[in-house]
């Protein structure tokens, strides 16, 4: 099996069509069929966060270092930190991105459809929903 070298494989700027503020990505795996499989590490810099989006299977977020947010559209955003995983359901809309003051990194997980449908995009977070208080860790 091949040994895909980080060396070859540059760090990625994640677009500001779909991203607020500067978020790296790195590839880990983009699976060819008959898998489905992608992984990426995606590290936000303070404030950086995703728009809203849905994944139509999907995804599992696994957080590296630092400490993030994620919000579940109609829910208190919630504060992640390193080692909290994160089940998204698919077809539900959230975010997810660094707290405000603290750079935040994340394995994310997922899959495409049969038909190779990916994430669909949507609006940016805004800064009032960005920083509401979160919810109390239980
Ligand atoms: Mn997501």
């Amino acid at each position: 099996m091949p040994v895909l070298r980080s060396s070859d494989r540059k760090t990625n700027i994640q677009p500001p069509a779909n991203f607020v503020g500067t978020v790296f990505s790195d590839e880990i795996v983009a699976g060819k069929s008959p898998s489905r499989m992608r992984a990426s590490v995606v590290s936000f810099t303070p404030g950086g966060r995703t728009n809203w989006h849905t994944h139509p299977v999907g995804q599992t977020l696994y957080c590296l270092s630092g400490a993030g947010r994620i919000q579940f559209e109609g829910e208190q955003v919630q504060e992640i930190r390193a080692g909290d995983t994160v089940i998204i359901p698919p077809n539900t809309r959230h975010w997810h991105g660094a707290a405000p003051d603290k750079l935040f990194s994340h394995l994310a997980m997922s899959e495409q459809t049969d038909k190779g449908e990916g994430t669909a995009w949507f609006e940016q977070v805004s800064d009032k929903d960005y920083v509401a208080e979160t919810a109390p860790i239980t």
